[in-house]
């Protein structure tokens, strides 16, 4: 062997050897503990005294690929919520990637801090090195209180994490949602009226952000006829003059009479309360975890109301973070076509439903797990990471 090879494999490996020994005193008092939870694979506490970290990672399947899931940085009130929440999230992810056939697994970490005050590049990296520990298991990425920019600091320490600020990443996933509701709600049309077309449809849109803007548009080159509504009235009155769109003020927008309402601002918003004053015959929206119970899908199908599962419709996003891992690198063409198709997977939740009198709810989740239970869609090549740290 060319022992100028032999040489450098050697100092090479060397230089590893030191920069993991440095790495790990980085983060001396970085603790991880597992929390057994039945039905999960692996739950951690992960702490850490130097920067003041408390975080919950979740791993709830990986049969179809590592898991992948945000991070959620929030200031809970107790461990016990920020566990709950985890598990919910991940759980979620699991079925949302089995549906999206991602090659994907489920989990999602939550940080208990304020993003606003606790925020701190120390506390990141402590969190990253937890991530790095589980070897590629769980890749994490941006949720609600965190950022782009955060998510640069943790690739300082961990390559496992996707959607950076640069330009080979997958950027923003908002329009990518966007289209993947508009589908659903094309769907939920042909379904209901036997065409696609929103040509004259009323459409109400709760939620004018990232996803529920685009959308809008979107629906206005469609022809839809519009009401919309959202906290921000300044952004509300902008949107309706461009689309010529009706606004409505936040507390009326879920009655408003309509063909399909399209919740795009929150959780929670299929409950007891708003169920019996729905004037629509279809719900297809981008919002994570409309239902606030399981349940309340049953109580909108005796109401005959058309549901689009959120974790379905939604996962434009998601297909679109995901395609960053493929081997060829991010190509927004290879996203756009899986999240155009999220139009034929409802239209065939919908006919399962209808065949087995459940709720499309129940139907989509039955369709997740007969994809986990035969690996349908299962990862055959290894994520690849094309990013490098700043
Ligand atoms: P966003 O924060 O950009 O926008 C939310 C909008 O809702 C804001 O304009 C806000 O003012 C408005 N809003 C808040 N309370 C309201 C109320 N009571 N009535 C009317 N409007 C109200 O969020 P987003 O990224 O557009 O996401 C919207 C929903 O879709 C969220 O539930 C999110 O979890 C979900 N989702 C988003 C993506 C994505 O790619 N961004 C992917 C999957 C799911």
């Amino acid at each position: 062997m060319n022992t100028q090879l032999l040489d450098k494999n050697v100092a090479d490996s060397k230089k590893r050897l030191v920069s993991l020994v440095q790495e790990s005193q980085k983060f001396p008092t970085l603790h991880l503990e597992k929390i057994p939870v039945k039905g999960y694979e692996q739950v951690l506490k992960v702490t850490d005294k130097k920067s003041q970290l408390t975080a919950v990672i979740a791993i709830h399947d990986t049969t179809l690929g590592p898991a992948l899931g945000g991070i959620r940085i929030q200031p809970y009130s107790t461990f016990n919520d920020a566990l709950e929440d985890a598990l919910r999230l991940a759980k979620g992810m699991t079925y949302k990637s089995a549906v999206s056939e991602v090659g994907f697994g489920g989990g999602k970490s939550v940080i208990i801090a304020d993003p606003k005050t606790q925020k701190t590049p120390e506390l990141l990296m402590a969190f990253a090195a937890a991530v790095e520990k589980l070897g590629g298991s769980y890749i994490c990425a941006e949720d609600m209180g965190c950022t782009t920019e955060d998510v640069k600091v943790i690739r300082r320490v961990t390559k496992h994490v996707v959607g950076l600020p640069h330009a080979k990443s997958s950027g923003d996933p908002g329009p990518f949602t966007a289209w993947g509701t508009f589908r659903g709600i094309q769907s939920v049309a042909k379904k209901l009226y036997g065409t696609e077309s929103l040509e004259g449809r009323k459409i109400a849109v709760q939620g004018l952000g990232s996803v529920g803007s685009s959308l809008v548009e979107f629906l206005f080159w469609a022809g839809a006829d519009l009401i919309i509504s959202d906290i921000d009235t300044a952004k509300m009155q902008k949107i309706s003059a461009k689309y010529n769109a009706k606004t409505l003020p936040v507390d009326q927008i879920l009655k408003a009479e309509c063909d399909i309402l399209a919740p795009c601002a929150f959780g929670g918003v299929l409950n007891d309360q708003t169920i019996p004053q729905f004037r629509c015959r279809g719900i297809a929206g981008s919002a994570n975890n409309q239902l606030l119970k399981d349940t309340h899908a049953n109580a909108l199908k005796e109401r005959g109301i058309l549901y689009a599962p959120d974790f379905v419709i939604n996962a434009g996003g998601l297909l679109n973070v995901a395609s960053e891992l493929e081997d060829m690198g991010y190509n927004p063409s290879f996203p756009r076509y899986k999240v155009h198709h999220i139009y034929d997977t409802l239209l065939a939740i919908y006919e399962i439903a209808e065949k087995n009198r459940e709720s499309t709810h129940t139907a989509a989740l039955s369709l997740a797990e007969y994809r986990i239970k035969y690996g349908i869609g299962k990862r055959v090549i290894p994520p690849t990471y094309h990013h490098t740290a700043e």
